[in-house]
Protein backbone atom coordinates (compact mmCIF):
# COMPACT_ATOMS: atom_id res chain seq x y z
CA UNK A 1 0.00 0.00 0.00
CA UNK A 2 1.60 3.79 -1.18
CA UNK A 3 2.40 5.91 1.96
CA UNK A 4 0.24 8.97 1.82
CA UNK A 5 2.85 11.38 0.11
CA UNK A 6 1.88 14.38 2.75
CA UNK A 7 4.14 11.93 5.23
CA UNK A 8 7.18 11.28 2.99
CA UNK A 9 9.08 12.59 5.79
CA UNK A 10 7.23 10.85 8.44
CA UNK A 11 7.80 7.02 9.53
CA UNK A 12 5.00 6.95 12.67
CA UNK A 13 1.17 8.45 12.22
CA UNK A 14 -0.87 8.88 15.40
CA UNK A 15 -5.09 8.00 15.40
CA UNK A 16 -6.36 10.80 17.89
CA UNK A 17 -9.41 8.84 17.93
CA UNK A 18 -8.30 5.42 18.97
CA UNK A 19 -4.82 6.33 20.22
CA UNK A 20 -3.09 4.06 17.45
CA UNK A 21 -0.35 4.63 15.85
CA UNK A 22 0.88 2.99 12.21
CA UNK A 23 4.25 2.58 10.80
CA UNK A 24 3.84 4.28 7.19
CA UNK A 25 6.08 1.80 5.96
CA UNK A 26 4.27 -1.17 6.08
CA UNK A 27 0.75 -0.26 6.15
CA UNK A 28 -1.65 -2.66 5.20
CA UNK A 29 -5.63 -2.14 3.93
CA UNK A 30 -7.08 -2.70 7.41
CA UNK A 31 -5.27 0.34 8.90
CA UNK A 32 -8.25 2.61 7.54
CA UNK A 33 -5.53 5.24 7.30
CA UNK A 34 -7.66 7.11 4.02
CA UNK A 35 -10.08 7.38 6.81
CA UNK A 36 -8.22 8.71 9.51
CA UNK A 37 -6.14 11.32 6.90
CA UNK A 38 -9.82 12.63 5.98
CA UNK A 39 -10.88 12.87 9.61
CA UNK A 40 -7.74 15.29 10.09
CA UNK A 41 -7.24 13.13 13.79
CA UNK A 42 -4.08 12.40 13.31
CA UNK A 43 -0.29 13.53 14.36
CA UNK A 44 3.48 12.90 13.83
CA UNK A 45 5.64 12.26 16.59
CA UNK A 46 9.08 14.47 17.64
CA UNK A 47 11.10 12.35 17.48
CA UNK A 48 9.76 9.91 14.60
CA UNK A 49 9.96 6.75 16.56
CA UNK A 50 7.17 4.57 17.93
CA UNK A 51 9.09 4.61 21.44
CA UNK A 52 7.68 8.32 21.53
CA UNK A 53 4.35 7.40 20.01
CA UNK A 54 4.27 4.75 23.15
CA UNK A 55 5.52 7.29 25.24
CA UNK A 56 2.79 9.43 25.02
CA UNK A 57 -0.14 6.87 25.24
CA UNK A 58 -0.10 5.18 21.45
CA UNK A 59 -0.73 1.73 21.21
CA UNK A 60 0.94 0.53 18.42
CA UNK A 61 -1.49 -0.77 15.43
CA UNK A 62 -2.15 -4.73 14.74
CA UNK A 63 -2.24 -4.66 11.21
CA UNK A 64 1.46 -2.60 10.52
CA UNK A 65 3.35 -2.42 13.40
CA UNK A 66 3.02 -6.73 15.05
CA UNK A 67 6.89 -6.52 13.95
CA UNK A 68 8.12 -3.97 15.92
CA UNK A 69 6.12 -3.90 19.18
CA UNK A 70 9.44 -4.70 21.39
CA UNK A 71 10.94 -2.03 20.01
ZN1 LIG B 1 -1.82 0.28 10.99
Amino acid sequence: MARPTRFEHFRWLGDKRSMIVHDLDDLTEACGIDDLLASEQFLAFAPDTLAEARNRGYAPCRHCVPRHTEE
